[in-house]
Formats: structure tokens, sequence, C-alpha cells
């Protein structure tokens, strides 16, 4: 099928202005400010004029297998779908484990992974889990990344938390080294998710693990930087020191009423401190549960990561803080794809993947999903492979 999209206003995710789009075969043919072609059979022609056109989102951290159990066996979160996905305007995501790496497994992810490539999604996941060592498909964290295609990188490895294995910094940097020659090999990110906890020592372990090796500070992305006032100053820190910072938008009430820093809030806080926007990535945690504990360390409420959070947090970031349009959307879109190594996504650009989010000028709210050029969703409503 090819589509053209006429008249609408093209953030790239930088404003481009009204510009006409045309998908061709899963990839952004052209962007002109008028391209004439006429609806046939093999053609179908979109009004955007009403509409801004952004990329797809890019979601780096998704729990799509399920995740949870913290609280028992009740507490186990359910398999993302397709649907859910597609409908928050998710076209890219990067699926894995977390707490769990007994009863959720390598085989189970990379399963999921393909499901979901079937059904028209960008899906990538990594290797790993919270643990260390590392729990692999193969015997190394190199050979998953080299001989599977799904896999990108490795984590969430969990710092600063009671649930991790207290990974030391040069155990983290062998795991980083790792990870990115697996990556050079295989010409992908290698990056190393870290699952950051709310544990005094922060990203302690990071500082000397980048200090004490020759790994370089982009290898990493730590995310949950805003679940509390102090790991986000430090966080912003790190990204002024040239690093990648990771938010995470899914919330509760308790995690907001007790110092988490919300997304929207520390979209705006990024700004006014002049941090460089451009390290600054937004990610579901999707149907990963969100336990929250009380001071001692216990578990006093649990509830699940939901996908839509993602735009619903670049949207918020707009409507009440006033963010531009273009730097919220760039978290969602560039900043991830660029920070994963995914080149063709994240950017409406010729030649790119035809990966794009029709979202209603007046709401905000997303309208239409073209997944590799599939007219996903239309008029808010997904449309089975
Ligand atoms: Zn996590």
């Amino acid at each position: 099928m090819i589509t053209l999209i006429k008249g609408g206003r093209v953030f790239a995710p930088n404003d481009l202005g009204t510009l006409d789009i045309l998908l061709v075969g899963g990839k952004i043919r052209d962007m002109q400010t008028s391209i004439d072609l006429s609806a046939s059979d093999y053609i179908s022609v979109i009004d955007g004029r009403d509409s801004y056109i952004i990329p797809g989102l890019v979601d780096s951290l998704v729990h799509i297998t399920g995740g949870g159990g913290e609280g028992g066996f009740a507490t186990r979160t359910r398999e993302i779908d397709a649907k859910d996905i597609s409908l928050a305007g998710v076209t890219s995501l990067v699926g894995a484990l977390g707490t769990d790496s007994v009863t959720r497994s390598q085989e189970d992810l990379l399963a999921k992974t393909k499901e979901l490539r079937l059904a028209g999604i960008s899906a990538y996941a990594h290797t790993g889990s919270y643990r260390y060592p590392v729990k692999t498909l193969f015997d190394t964290v190199q050979k998953d990344l080299i001989l599977i295609e799904e896999f990108i990188g490795v984590g969430e490895v969990a710092i600063a938390d009671h649930r991790g294995s207290q990974i030391s910094a040069s155990e983290l940097a062998r795991l980083a080294s790792e990870a990115r020659v697996g990556g050079m090999l295989s010409g992908k990110g290698g990056i190393v998710s870290l699952h950051c906890g709310d544990g005094e020592d922060g990203l302690e372990v990071l500082h000397r693990c980048i200090a004490e090796s020759n790994i370089p500070i982009t290898q990493f992305l730590p995310t949950h930087i805003n679940r509390n006032r102090r790991l986000f100053e430090e966080g912003l820190a790190f990204a002024h020191g040239g690093g990648y910072i990771d938010f995470t938008t899914s919330t509760t009430e308790y995690s907001l009423s007790h110092g988490e820093v919300s997304c929207p809030e520390a979209l705006a806080e990024v700004l006014e401190t002049q941090c460089p926007i451009d390290r600054v990535t937004m990610s579901s945690d999707a149907n990963a549960s969100l336990p929250d504990f009380n001071d001692q360390g216990e578990l006093i409420s649990m509830s699940v990561g939901q996908i839509s959070s993602l735009f619903d947090a670049t949207r918020r970031a707009v409507l009440d803080y006033h963010v531009p349009l273009d730097l919220a959307v760039q978290t969602v879109t560039a900043n991830p794809a660029r920070a994963l190594g995914l080149h063709d996504k994240g950017r409406l650009k010729v030649g790119g993947d035809a990966d794009v989010v029709m979202i209603d000028r007046d709401s905000l709210s997303i309208t239409d999903v073209f997944q590799m050029g599939r007219h996903a969703v239309i008029n808010q409503v997904y449309q089975e492979v």
C-alpha cells in the first residue's frame, strides 16, 4: 500500500511546517510542500490538515511478557498486546525482564518479541534482567547480541535497589564492555539499561564504573530517574555530563505523593535548568508491577504500568507545563531511538521507517498510527493485522 498524508503540520520531531508525506513499502519515500497523487485501489490519500504529524513513539522499556510477582504469585502482571501498544502511538519498543528471571525467561521474551513483530510492531528486546550475573540465552551477553537479531542490549540491570544483585562498579564495567562489543559486532547499540531503585547510593556505582573504565557514558541508559527528587537531581547532573537519562511515565498516586517527580513536571524542569534535552528520554515501563514500599521495605500496594502513559505524559507536558511540542515529542521519539542505536526510527525523514502518528491539533490526542507503513490505527480504532 502507498499512503499519502496531505497538509499536516510535521514535527519530525523538529518543526518542519506543513508538508505532504508519502509512505511506500514501509519507508518514508518523500516529504514535500506538495505531492500530487490521486487516490486509487493502490494509493490511500489522507487529509492531515487538522493534524500534527509526529514520528511513531519509541518506548525503551516495556515488560512485554508481564512482570511483577514481588507480592507473591497473585501479583504477577499480564503480557501486553499489540492493540494496546498501537493505540498508545508506540511503533517501536524494547521488551525486558525485571525482578523475576526465574518464572520469566529469555525464551519467552524472545517469542513474545517475535509475536509483536508479526503484528507489525518494531519490537526488540534486552537480554538479562535485574540480576547479575546476567541470565542469558546463550552463555554470554555478546553471543546473545551477535546471534539473536531481536536483542539490542542488556538489562534492565538493577542498581541502588534492594531487589538487585548489588553489582559492583567493576562488574558493571565488564558487563557494559560485553554489551558494547556485542553491539559493535552486530551493528546494534549494545546499551546497558539500568533500573535505578530508591537506594541512598543513587547513581554512585555508575559514576565509579565510568570513571574507572573506558566505557563511553552513552553506553548506559539509567531509568526511573524521576522516582524521587534526589535521584532526579543526580540524573540532571549526569545528563549535563553527557549521559542519557530516562524518566518513567507509569506512576501511582502513592508515588506522586511520596516524592516522585511527574514526567510533565520533570520535562519542564529539564528546560528550566538548561539540561541538554537531547539526553533525556521517557519510557512507559508498561506491564511492570508498580509496587509501593514503605520506609521499612514492606510492600504496601501494587498496580500495573500502562503503555498509554507514554503519550499521556508527553501531552500533559505540552498542555499543563507549556513544554514546546517538538521538545516533548523528541523525548519519546528521536532521543530514545538515538540512545538505543535504532537509526531508522524516531524521526520523520526520507528513507526512514514509515512509523508515523497523527494527533488532533486541538485535543492533542492520537487519531491515527502507521507502523512500517501499515495503517494500524484509523481514527482511534485498532486494525487487526
Ligand atoms: Zn525497573
